[in-house]
């Protein structure tokens, strides 16, 4: 995994004359085992770097990067989850999806490089003693329920238990960490959600934020543990219980620390709380205040840019999203003069438990929007498509889907809708 794949043009790695191909073994004298390892030690000022057998003699600046390219960005394989989540999403995929679908991760490296959620039931005492080493801060941490009992349970693993204490020692080394809930209906809801939330804040202020998610449920439960999704009236309990944590944070540590998942509002028609109460936006990649932040930044866009064009847009978007989006696109429509027609896509293929639109496939859009008037063009969400890729979850691409629909298909983020618009035509 220490493959080096590139040395950068005039870089420090270059002028030493270290070569693309060779293999980083150590830095002066230590292993090098991943990414860590590897940013850790080059912060020396000499460094004797051995790759494949030759040693190569580096001076340098502290903080000034060797300039090589790995074939793994973690230059070690990502650590699979040790754990049998109750509502893992991963446990209720249809069989033959794309095999990197199914990859369990659980690595406290990638929370800190990605933003992935860990439960740090694969870590040892070594592990967390590495992150304070390495001072990987903020670690977002997957807690569920701070009942060691409860929380051995739902993620079928004895080392679940030691979670409260895992969280003082990095808390305790001044790591800084996010929390997220994920709650299932009957298990960590009701007066366990508020023993959670009552412990969790105890960890203020390294502990920045907790989110509280529903589980996602597909119609591919079979063999798993019951669960079932909440209720209107449920939803709205749950809110109720979080904003009333929110005002009391708010009063106490000047932060309102916990957020609700934006289908708790829409699955209970709750308003959307305004813009300033997300704060800084913690907990948005977990779909808190996605919404607000959609509504935000395309206001903001059109606001800067709004070309005369008279064009018809058809936008397609998830369940959960639909009445805010059509909202927000009509007051655009009103203030600027363009035509968009917005299409709810239910989730055929997961089920209609699942309403975001990042999991629609391309087959479900085709069989909703075929023989409809597009208009101009077809509008997505840009989330629909695997990163970096014009390929949607079930493999059809943009092109397929264009094909089909006897339209032009894109795939925008919000900030960019003006200028396809300027574009089309
Ligand atoms: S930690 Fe739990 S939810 Fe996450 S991948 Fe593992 S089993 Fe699934």
């Amino acid at each position: 995994m220490n493959i080096i794949t590139e040395v950068e043009k005039n870089s420090i790695a270059e002028r030493a004359g270290i070569h693309a191909g060779e293999t980083l073994v150590s830095i002066n004298g230590e292993e090098v085992a991943d990414i860590f390892d590897y940013r850790f030690l080059c912060q020396d000022e000499q460094l004797s770097v051995r790759v494949g057998g030759n040693l190569y003699e580096i001076e340098k600046d502290p903080f000034d990067d060797l300039g090589l390219v790995f074939e793994s960005g973690l230059m070690d394989s990502a650590r699979h989850c040790a754990n049998k989540c109750v509502f893992c999403f991963v446990d209720q995929l249809p069989k033959n999806m794309r095999e990197t679908l199914y990859f369990k991760d659980d690595d406290a490296r990638l929370s800190f490089l990605s933003g992935n959620y860990v439960t740090m039931t694969n870590m040892s005492d070594n592990d967390l003693a590495r992150i304070v080493k390495y001072r990987l801060s903020p670690i977002n941490i997957s807690v569920h329920t701070t009942d060691p009992e409860l929380r051995v349970q739902m993620l079928k693993n004895p080392k679940a238990a030691r979670i409260l204490e895992q969280i003082q020692t990095l808390v305790g080394a001044c790591i800084s960490v996010n929390f997220q809930i994920v709650l299932c209906r009957g298990i960590n809801d009701g007066e366990n959600l508020d023993r959670t939330i009552q412990e969790l804040v105890k960890f203020r202020p390294k502990a920045q934020s907790l989110s509280v998610v529903p589980s996602g449920l597909t119609k591919f439960r079979e063999n798993l543990h019951p669960l079932s999704g909440f209720t209107e009236k449920e939803c709205a309990e749950i809110l109720e219980k979080i904003h009333a944590y929110q005002e009391k944070f708010l009063n106490e540590y000047g932060t309102r620390f916990v957020y609700a998942a934006d289908e708790f509002y829409v699955k209970s028609g709750t308003p959307l709380p305004p813009f300033e109460s997300y704060e800084d936006f913690p907990q948005i990649e977990n779909g808190v205040g996605m919404l607000r932040d959609t509504e935000d930044v395309l206001l903001d866009a059109f606001s800067r840019k709004h070309p005369k064009n008279n064009r018809t847009l058809a936008i397609a978007t998830g369940v959960c999203a639909y009445s805010f989006i059509s909202g927000l696109f009509s007051e655009i429509s009103g203030k600027y003069g363009y035509n968009f027609n917005i299409y709810k896509i239910e989730n055929d293929f997961f089920g209609k438990e699942i309403t975001v639109s990042g999991l629609l496939t391309g087959r479900g859009i085709i069989e909703t929007l075929h023989g409809k008037k597009l208009g101009d063009a077809l509008i997505l969400p840009k989330n629909i498509l695997r990163r970096d890729t014009e390929t949607l979850l079930d493999g059809l691409t943009l092109t397929d889907l264009s094909a089909r629909l006897g339209c032009p298909v894109h795939a925008v983020s919000e900030a960019d809708l003006p200028k396809l618009i300027g574009a089309l035509k």
